[in-house]
Formats: structure tokens, sequence, C-alpha cells
């Protein structure tokens, strides 16, 4: 690793950083200044285990140099090109290779494009298609849209209207009309599960509640993650998603999976789509889709969704939507060239080989100090925290401290913790990283 060994830390003034308490972090600042495989650098020239594949990106490790050379080429030969009524070959070149993977079983593949920039963009653009294709069809009513509890969607005004996270919702006005699901967190029924957990799937018949209360006429789409991440790692019980698409199709509702954490492998199928054998009407991604690299999102529709939209009069624009960096020529290089690493690697499904090892050791973690629930399924994991007495989340802050200054990056949410390593972890990797979360959890006791 060619890592500078202590840089000479910038003022920590100017930059305002997101989700972050900026007070406290300047007061113990933690910078990463290389990164390669499974590793980061700290600025201090420690190295750092990626516990969480940045976040939730990273899908093939580190350092990609094929992924380095394709954008430098990019930029050397096209560096920007207008995303409006104007194209530029890589865009198509990767639409089309990401059609032949998309979300979906053959037949019913979610193979129609639509490029953004982010995680955020790229849900407030599906909200918005689910819209326009609702108008489209004659439906012009059903203009709500709904959610579910603890669900995560970006920060755009659409993402935190659907989304859940209280903190995210309180200050800003939303968008009107919208309900929620509850959410399936069920510490009392499901906890210390491998997988799927058993009970709860008649929890999908709150859209049914919302049908009677609203009237289906008035619903437009439901979005939710199929694996919920940022909330803390929920993991639908057995039969919801199935439930909630036959509810959804029954009353006319589009079904949008959010799966910006879930696509590109994460569980090893890959979209969760696939790995469900459940399939949306739309379909957000971002992250691993460039594998961090380069900020990027997109959303992949059903043939029925996209056609529905092109039968406007000849030279009218179907979607009055799009982004400057729609379809970015470089973010698609860096994509196209993630693809390839995907493919050639079987990173897509590799997950598959490695769930038995990381379920293990993961689980291992039952009967460590505070540990209430560990949860998993293909690379992720949730391990929740008994809250301190009047502080939430700082029992799990406290360990995520400890670890990076050990050699360890975790994700925490209020008290948990959330793990998603890299898919190119070998099992070595695997056990660091629970002996080393199984050592900060006994200092914290
Ligand atoms: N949806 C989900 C499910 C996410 O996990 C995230 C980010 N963690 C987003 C949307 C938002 O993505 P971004 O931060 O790229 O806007």
């Amino acid at each position: 690793m060619n890592a500078p060994i202590r840089t000479n830390r910038p003022s920590l003034d100017a930059y305002w950083m997101p989700f972050t308490a900026n007070r406290q972090f300047k007061a113990a600042p933690r910078l990463l200044v290389a990164a390669e495989g499974m590793h980061y650098t700290a600025d201090d020239g420690r190295t750092v285990l990626d516990g969480t594949a940045g976040l939730w990106c990273v899908n093939a490790g580190h350092g990609r140099r094929r992924i380095a050379e394709a954008v430098e080429r990019q930029l050397a030969t096209l560096d920007f090109a207008p995303s409006f009524q104007m194209g530029h070959p890589a865009a198509f070149a990767f639409a089309e290779r990401l059609a032949a993977v998309a979300p979906g079983p053959d037949g019913q593949r979610l193979d129609r494009v639509f490029f953004t920039g982010s995680g955020s963009e790229s849900v407030d653009t599906a909200l918005k298609i689910a819209l326009a294709y609702q108008r489209a069809i004659g439906q012009g009513t059903r203009t709500r849209l709904v959610g579910r509890e603890r669900g995560y969607h970006g920060v755009g005004f659409g993402g935190i209207t659907v989304g859940g996270l209280v903190n995210n919702r309180r200050v800003f006005p939303l968008l009107p009309g919208a309900d929620h699901l509850r959410h399936t967190h069920d510490l009392a029924r499901n906890a210390f599960v491998r997988g799927q957990p058993e009970h709860g799937a008649e929890l999908a018949d709150d859209l049914e509640r919302m049908v009677a209360l609203h009237g289906a006429e008035t619903i437009a789409a439901v979005i939710v993650e199929p694996v919920a991440g940022s909330t803390g790692v929920l993991v639908p019980p057995l039969g919801y998603l199935e439930r909630l698409r036959e509810i959804a199709t029954r009353h006319g509702i589009l079904l949008i999976f959010d799966e910006v954490i879930t696509g590109f492998g994460r569980l090893g199928a890959p979209f969760a789509t696939d790995y469900f054998g459940v399939v949306p009407d739309l379909v957000t991604t971002a992250k691993g889709i460039t594998n961090g690299t380069i900020p990027m999102g997109a959303v992949f529709a059903g043939r029925h969704v996209h056609d529905a939209l092109m039968h406007g009069p000849e030279g009218a624009i179907e979607l009055f939507h799009g982004y400057t960096y729609s379809g970015h020529p470089v973010a698609c290089a860096a994509g196209l060239a993630t693809l390839d690493i995907y493919e050639e690697e079987g990173l897509l499904t590799r997950a598959t080989e490695l769930q038995e090892v990381w379920h293990d050791a993961m689980h291992s973690l039952r009967g460590a100090p505070h540990v209430i629930d560990v949860r998993t399924i293909g690379m992720v994991a949730g391990i929740e925290l008994d809250p301190r007495a009047g502080a939430p989340g700082s029992r799990a802050y406290d360990v995520f401290v400890d670890c990076f200054e050990k050699g360890l990056l975790i994700r925490v949410t209020g008290d948990i913790v959330a793990l998603s390593p890299p898919l190119i972890a070998e099992r070595a990797d695997i056990d660091t990283m629970v002996s080393m979360l199984g050592d900060a959890l006994k200092r914290a006791a």
C-alpha cells in the first residue's frame, strides 16, 4: 500500500460534514487516506479492516486498477457530454450491460434503465416515474405514496417523505398524503435468526388496511427496502414480500424495491429481487453500481412501466425529469469496469459461498456483553445491543470508536452495529472482524 503516513492534517473548519456531529468530530477526527483490497489506511498510518464496504458500496474491494484505468481513459476521451437530447456511447453501453443483469427473471426483467447520481436521486426518480405512470394509464387520482416505518430512502423530499427515519423527517415539510406500513422489527418473536425470520408476514396486510382507509384509487406506489439496511438490518419475514406484491398488484399499486444497499450481490444474488424471487415494478440502485468509486445511481423499470410512458404525442418528452450528471461518461466507464470485475470474479453470487462462514461468525457473538440480537442475511449482519439507560445509541457509538481505534471499521445506527464487508472477503477477514468486534464488546462491558 503506498499510503502517505501521517499526512498534514487539514483544517477541519470549512468542510460541513454530512450526517456528522461536526463539533464532536473535530474534537476526535477520524481520517482515511488510502485504501486497498479489504483495508483502509488512517492518517496516522494504521491499517483499518473495512467491515462495511465503505458505506455498503465497495463490493469488489478497494483500489481496483481496472476501474481507475477505465476512468482515466474515459476522462481523456470524453470527460462530459450533455445528458439531455444528446447521448454518448458509454451510457448506452452501460445501460445495455445493466439490462442483461437487471433485477427479475427472464421475461420479467426490469431492463429499462434511468441513470441518476445517487441513491437519493434514484428514489425520487422512481417515485416520479410511479406517479407519471399512474397518470399515463389514466389513474391520475393515484398520488399517494406509501413507505414503511424505519425505512431509509435517502434525503430528497420524496425519500424523506416515504422514509421512516424520524430525525430525517422532523424538521422538514413533507409531500402530502403519504402513509407508512409498520416496520417488521420484532425482537420478541424473531431474535437471533439466520436469514428470514418466521414471524411477521401479516404486517404486509397494512397495505390492505390503507386501501380500505384511503381508497386504492388514491395510492400510486409502495416503496420498501427488501432488507432495510441503514436503520439496523431488518430482514423481511418469510412470505412478507410475496404478500406485499400480491396486495399491490390486486389494487393497481406499483411496488418499488429500494435496492441501493441490496443491489449488486450483497445477498448472494445480483439483486434482492432475485434473491427473494419477488418482482417489483421499479428498483432503485446506487452505491455498488460503480463499486463506490464515482457517484452514480440507476432506476430499473419494468417494461410495462416504461412502455406506458412512451405513448404521448410524437416529439413529446415522456418523463420531464433528469440530471446534468445522468449517465455521466466517467461514471458509466467506472460502472462498466465494475460489472466486468463483478462478473469475472463471480462477486454477484459470491455471498452464497461465504454466508455459512459469515453467519456462523456473526452468531458466535450471541452471548457477548449487551448483545440482544444477531441477524444475518447474505453478507450483511445486524448486531443489536441493549441501550444504555438514558443514553440510547451511546453504547454502540463507543463500540464504533473503539473498533476504529483498534483497526476495524463498523457502522452503527442507534444501538445496532451493522456489518457488510466487501464481497472479496476471505474467511480470515471474517474471523478477524468477529474477534475484534467481540473484544470491543467485552471492553464496552
Ligand atoms: N436508499 C437506501 C436503501 C440507502 O441505503 C441509501 C443510502 N444509504 C439511500 C437510499 C440514499 O443513497 P445516497 O446516500 O447515495 O443518496
